[in-house]
């Protein structure tokens, strides 16, 4: 198996550190409001990763947390903890925010045929692992205390940035990180926070109370749970200059190792070819696609047709031609499920092959798909509909379903002729009620009779 490592700029053949299973953490959603359809991408990237390592024979143990204090709307430890923020404007406590936010998100994973990971850690829940990875950290030189909190020293470090290859010189001329009164360097961030009165999050520690960084959680709770090297570390790109940067600085400081061996980033879904933003209202909930008609397993596939390090433009056009798409093959595989007609074993072999290269090929997703649709191509056979369920272990998205009914878009003319019928009907005008239903199968249609009303196909 071969994945692309952001760490080494290659595509790296992989191999388990204990040689079967993988240990992988995942960032998690910081759960202030509703996940929208681009984060819904990396997730969905996520679990294509933990399915692929699957079905090539792994043991995977996956860790994915949630980050339910500590994110600040800036990256550079500026601006207000964001689950704060989201509290003070719906009139919640933090607490009661986390708790709705992450049980929407885990039904969404749910909608989407994620696989749960094998923990999903809180971060309030290991306040004390972090005040203790805090201060190892100031006792080995690398946090020093400011008037608001504890900061990491990048400079410590011999190779702070080797993850995005920041060029920390421009980082200081540059505006990317706000320089901040009393930091050593301007990319320094805060490991704790100490807290204003007015903060709801607070912990007692020994700098006053406060609360931890965003970056140190991941930290403690990947080490926790995995150890201090595990085999892949994964998240959205928009994780690498700062936050990954970031834990593998701590890492680095506490145990002396980069945690993990493998780093794969997803990259971002784009609307309408921009960014997505709630400013800019183009941002959609899996429950607010659903409200128009489309199934989350016509989203997750849409997302598989692109490959997880390319970027994916949403449209409702595009999203439109992959609800066709989906239901075409639904239908095509239960043609082929109701033959009884055999396939051959090499023919068969054949398409696994090709499939199981494409997926070990850093999840090449798309490429997988081609294979499905030329294998549906083959004459109808059971044995096709088997294989293309074996496929469905990576894809996960639920081949073995018939295809959604097709909606039946109704001309306003059949309409008119189909309420004039009804009413011809009830006057038990015979003859005028077949003549209009004569005239509307010549448009096409059909109309039956329902209780109470009628009912209007397509012939
Ligand atoms: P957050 O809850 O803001 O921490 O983000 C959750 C995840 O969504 C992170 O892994 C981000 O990298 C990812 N993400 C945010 N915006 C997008 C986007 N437009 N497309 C894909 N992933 C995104
Ligand atoms: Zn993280």
């Amino acid at each position: 198996m071969k994945f692309y490592n952001t760490l080494s700029r290659n595509k790296d053949e992989f191999q388990p550190l204990d040689g079967k299973t993988v240990r992988m953490y995942s960032c998690g959603p910081t759960v202030y409001n509703y996940a929208h359809i681009g984060n819904m991408r990396t997730y969905v990237f996520m679990d294509l990763l933990t399915r692929g390592l699957k079905f090539t024979g792994y043991k995977v143990k996956s860790i994915m947390n949630i980050t339910d204090v500590g994110h600040l709307l800036s990256d550079a430890d500026d601006g207000e903890d964001k689950m704060e923020k989201a509290a003070k404007a719906q009139q919640k406590t933090p607490f009661e925010l986390a708790e709705y936010y992450s049980g929407v998100f885990f039904e969404d994973l749910k909608k989407l045929n994620i696989l749960r990971p094998n923990a999903t850690p809180k971060a309030t829940d290991h306040i004390k692992e972090m005040i203790h990875d805090v201060e190892v950290l100031i006792e080995k030189g690398y946090g020093y205390e400011l008037a608001d909190g504890i900061y990491f020293d990048i400079m410590k470090l011999p190779h702070y940035g080797q993850l995005s290859n920041i060029d920390l010189e421009e980082q200081i001329a540059g505006a990317r990180v706000e320089v901040h009164n009393g930091k050593r360097h301007p990319a320094d961030f805060a490991i704790w926070k100490k807290a204003e009165k007015e903060h709801i999050m607070q912990w007692e520690s020994p700098w006053g109370m406060g609360y931890p960084g965003w970056h140190i959680e991941c930290t403690t709770m990947s080490n926790k749970y995995l150890g201090q090297k595990f085999d892949i570390h994964s998240g959205g790109v928009d994780h690498i200059p700062i936050h990954h940067e970031n834990e593998i600085a701590q890492s680095e400081g506490l145990y002396g190792v980069n945690p993990a061996n493998f780093w794969l980033h997803g990259e971002f879904m784009l609307v309408d070819g921009g960014k997505m933003s709630k400013s800019l209202g183009n941002t959609y909930t899996i429950t607010q696609l659903q409200d128009r008609g489309y199934d989350p397993m016509e989203f997750r596939y849409f997302c598989l047709n692109a490959h997880y390090r390319k970027k994916l433009n949403f449209t409702f056009e595009t999203l439109d031609s992959a609800k066709v798409s989906y239901n075409r093959l639904l239908t095509t595989l239960q043609q082929h499920k109701a033959s009884a007609v055999k396939t051959s074993e090499e023919v068969l072999a054949k398409y696994l092959a090709e499939f199981t290269n494409a997926i070990t090929d850093d999840l090449n997703a798309p490429k997988g798909l081609g294979i499905l649709y030329t294998m549906t191509k083959e004459a109808k056979s059971v044995d096709i509909y088997n294989l293309a369920q074996k496929f469905d272990e990576v894809f996960g998205i639920s081949l073995d379903r018939l295809p959604a009914k097709e909606e039946v878009v109704v001309p306003g003319e059949v309409q008119k002729l189909a309420e004039e019928r009804f009413a011809a009907r009830n006057a038990k005008e015979w003859a005028k009620s077949d003549e209009i239903r004569a005239e509307i199968e010549a448009l096409g249609f059909a109309v039956k009779d329902v209780a109470g009303g009628f009912e209007i196909t397509t012939k």
